[in-house]
C-alpha cells in the first residue's frame, strides 16, 4: 500500500502517497487509541460523487469526542479533504479512509503532549467480496470471539484498537472455510459481522441488533430509508442465533460490504440458500441510490468536483 504513486491529504496538507510517514514511536501504533472511517465514492452521471460524506464525517468527529481526541480541524475542513482526495488522485470510484491518530510526541499511557493527526487516504477498492457473493450470498460462522461491551470499549466509536477484535474473529472463521464471522454480544445476542450490520428477515419483517453491542452503521441507516420506501416493517431489538437459523433471509450491510446476502450460518442454510427477494430489492435499490440513479435524499451524494 505504501509504495504508489498518488497523494495523501496528510494534517491539512496533499503529500506524496510514499512520504506520507510517521515514526515508530507514533502512539496511536501502540496503544491503539485512534478513530477512522470508511467512506465510498461512486460514479455517477453527474460525476464522481461521495456518498453520505456528512455521516461519516459526523461519525468521525463524534468517534474522537468518545475517545476524548481534540480535533484540530472542522467538519467543512474534513469534508474538502476528501473530496481532494478522491478528485486530485483522478479517482472515478473510491474507497476512501481519513484516520485521527495520536503522534510520537510522547509515550505511556501519561503522555501529556500528544497531538491529533488526521489523514485522509483514497484508492480503488472496488469490491470487498467476489461478484458472486453479492448473488449467491455467504457462509458465516458464529464466533467464539465476543462483540465488545459498552463499558470496556465503548461501541458507538469506531476506533482503532476494536478492530483486534474483528480481525481475531474473521481470521478465525476464514481459517475454518468461512467467508465471514458473526459476533454475539456479551449476553449471547447477535451484534454484528466483523466490519458489517447484520438484518434478518422473517415474513417480510425486517429486524437488526439494537445499537448496544454493534457500530451505528451508516449502510445500516440508509437500509432504515430504504425499508419506509418500500413500506416493510423494521423492527430494532435483540436477536438470537437460533432466530437466525431460522430466518427467511440474512444479510450483511456496510461501506466496504455494501449489501451482502449470508447463505448459510454454522452450517445451516438460510431460507433458500441464496439471495432472497427482499435483499436482492434492498441491494438493488443500495446500487441505484450511491450510483444517483435514484434519490432518496438529495444530500447523500457530494460531488467531488
Ligand atoms: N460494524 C463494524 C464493526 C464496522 O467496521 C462497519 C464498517 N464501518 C460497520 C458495522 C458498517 O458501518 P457502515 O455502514 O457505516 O460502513
Amino acid at each position: 500500500m505504501a509504495d504508489r504513486d498518488g497523494l495523501i491529504w496528510f494534517d491539512g496538507e496533499l503529500v506524496p502517497w510514499r512520504d506520507a510517514n510517521v515514526h515508530v514511536l507514533t502512539h496511536t501504533l501502540h496503544y491503539g487509541m485512534g478513530c477512522f472511517e470508511g467512506v465510498r465514492a461512486y460514479a455517477t452521471e453527474k460525476g464522481t460523487a461521495i456518498f453520505r460524506l456528512k455521516e461519516h464525517t459526523d461519525r468521525l468527529f463524534d468517534s474522537a469526542k468518545i475517545l476524548g481526541m481534540e480535533m484540530p480541524f472542522s467538519k467543512a475542513e474534513i469534508n474538502e479533504a476528501q473530496r481532494a482526495a478522491v478528485r486530485e488522485n483522478n479517482l472515478k470510484e473510491a474507497y476512501l479512509r481519513p484516520m485521527v491518530f495520536f503522534g510520537s510526541e510522547g509515550m505511556g499511557l501519561r503522555a501529556d503532549n500528544l497531538k491529533t493527526h488526521v489523514i485522509v487516504a483514497a484508492w480503488e477498492w472496488p469490491s470487498y467480496m467476489s461478484p458472486e457473493a453479492r448473488e449467491l450470498g455467504i457462509k458465516v460462522q458464529t464466533s467464539s470471539f465476543t462483540r465488545h461491551h459498552v463499558n470496556i470499549s465503548v461501541t458507538r466509536a469506531k476506533a482503532n484498537g476494536q478492530y483486534i477484535n474483528s480481525m481475531m474473529a474473521l481470521a478465525e472463521a476464514q481459517r475454518g472455510g468461512y467467508d465471514e464471522a458473526l459476533m454475539l454480544d456479551p449476553q449471547g445476542y447477535v451484534a454484528e459481522g466483523t466490519g458489517e450490520n447484520v438484518f434478518v428477515v422473517k415474513n417480510d419483517v425486517i429486524y437488526t441488533p439494537s445499537l448496544t453491542a454493534c457500530l451505528n452503521g451508516i449502510t445500516r441507516n440508509t437500509v432504515f430509508h430504504m425499508a419506509r420506501h418500500f413500506g416493510y416493517e423494521l423492527v430494532e431489538k435483540q436477536i438470537t442465533r437460533d432466530e437466525m437459523y431460522i430466518a427467511d433471509e440474512v444479510f450483511f450491510t456496510g461501506t466496504a460490504a455494501e449489501v451482502l446476502p449470508v447463505r448459510e450460518l454454522d452450517g445451516r442454510t438460510i431460507g433458500e440458500g441464496r439471495r432472497g427477494p427482499v435483499t436482492e430489492r434492498i441491494q438493488s435499490m443500495y446500487f441505484d441510490v450511491v450510483g444517483g440513479k435514484q434519490t432518496l435524499d438529495a444530500e447523500w451524494l457530494s460531488p467531488v468536483a
